[in-house]
């Protein structure tokens, strides 16, 4: 359904929604899209199942690598027309239905999806394809989520035959979720982190790991064969071919994420060759890996906001000078000491600072670690305490957002 053939209420709601997103971003309040989702969804209910009818739509969900996930897969998606996404990361219902009236009439959306939340956004907007990237720990508070959202998504999905999936080879929780889809194409990418998936969400095993295969000791749940395979600095297609990926984005993580939305684009009949060369256009994503430079230096922005994406960061981030900034405000999770689940080592040897509320943690932390580091009161002091060149700042949540605005929201 075009958005001109919606009944009278739902047009009457997109124009509102794109009217209040519009105010609140005239206002100064963000990019307006939570608000103005959520008006219009006041006003239908049914909103966002009439904005995503007669669009072919991918979802993409997992506890990392999301946004920018969807960001090249919309990337890759644009050789076939319009496409519309969340690109500001308002990942809930609210936040689709905003993207979707911002877009108008686009024949292909991309929408990045909070875990949580993928059952009733499957149910509104019947996706054609789904990638499902990784499920861990986001929050120490929240660990004891993993299996109960691995079920969650198998039972929803098993409704849902005619979605075919995209799914993360390497972590069990996703080849369990995704085991009752009779499509599934699977990615490998590898999974640095593991300590989620050491037992079996299906018998309850051990799982064990070897040279890259993992399988269940207690019953056949194993490590399929993946279609498209992280290698070197690109990515295998299912044919065989090797595809050299050029991408602005830094770290193997971010191959994954490349392989996971030629894996989407191929399920759309985009070929890797026609795929590939847009993923190289993506330079920043909300401001993640954002490069800025201030007095000499080059600061480059990496969000970690949980265990896992503490050690993609460190993957990603160069041998150079290192600010590390920790926060424990709401959106943070108030308990930090999941900083004892990672491991700091691959930070000896260079330049460590630390800032932010929960320095004091973080200093503990490194110490028990043997990384040695100084404590620096702002960004600033930081900046001047390094020497010219690449300083890499890798912070949870609000702690980015805190830095992102000293360096004036960088995008
Ligand atoms: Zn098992």
């Amino acid at each position: 359904m075009t958005q001109g053939n919606m009944p009278l209420r739902a047009k009457v709601a997109t124009q509102v929604s794109r009217t209040a997103a519009a105010l609140s971003r005239a206002a100064g309040r963000g990019d307006g899209s939570v608000i103005g989702g959520w008006i219009g969804l006041k006003i239908d209910p049914d909103l966002l199942e009439h904005l995503a009818a007669g669009r072919a739509i991918a979802l993409v969900s997992g506890t990392n690598g999301k946004t920018t996930t969807t960001r090249l897969t919309a990337a890759a998606l644009g050789v076939l027309g319009p496409v519309a996404t969340n690109s500001f990361g308002a990942n809930m219902p609210t936040g689709h239905t905003s993207a979707l009236a911002k877009a108008g009439d686009t024949p292909y959306a991309v929408l990045e999806v909070d875990e949580h939340y993928l059952p009733q956004v499957i149910e509104e907007t019947r996706p054609r394809v789904i990638a499902l990237l990784n499920l861990s720990r986001d929050q120490l508070d929240r660990a004891k989520e993993v299996a109960m959202m691995a079920q969650l998504w198998r039972t929803t999905l098993a409704k849902h035959p005619e979605v075919a999936i995209v799914g993360n080879a390497d972590d069990p929780m996703i080849v369990w979720a995704a085991g009752n889809s009779p499509t599934v194409s699977w990615f490998s990418a590898g999974q640095r982190w593991q300590d989620d998936s050491w037992v079996c969400p299906e018998c309850g095993s051990t799982i064990e790991r070897q040279d890259g295969q993992w399988w269940c000791t207690g019953c056949p749940l194993r490590r399929p064969a993946p279609q498209w395979v992280v290698e070197d600095d690109g990515v295998l297609d299912p044919s065989g071919a090797w595809h050299l990926i050029r991408l602005q984005l830094p770290g193997r993580v971010n191959l994954g994420n490349a392989a996971t939305a030629l894996a989407v684009a191929a399920a759309f009949g985009i070929r890797p060759l026609q795929a590939v060369p847009t993923l190289s256009s993506v330079a920043s994503v909300a401001g993640r890996y954002a490069q800025v430079d201030r007095d000499g230096r080059n600061i480059r922005l990496l969000l970690a906001k949980n265990p896992a994406s503490w050690l993609e960061a460190f993957d990603m981030a160069d041998n150079a000078p290192t600010l590390l900034s920790i926060n424990a405000r709401d959106p943070d999770g108030l308990d930090t000491s999941w900083l004892f689940d990672v491991d700091f080592a691959p930070l000896r040897g260079r330049q460590v600072l630390i800032t932010g509320d929960r320095a004091y943690d973080l200093a503990v932390r490194l110490d028990v670690n043997d990384v040695p580091f100084r404590h620096v009161q702002t960004f600033g002091e930081a900046i001047a305490s390094v020497p010219p060149g690449r300083l890499e700042v890798i912070a949870n949540y609000t702690a980015f957002q805190d830095i992102r605005a000293e360096l004036d929201r960088v995008n």
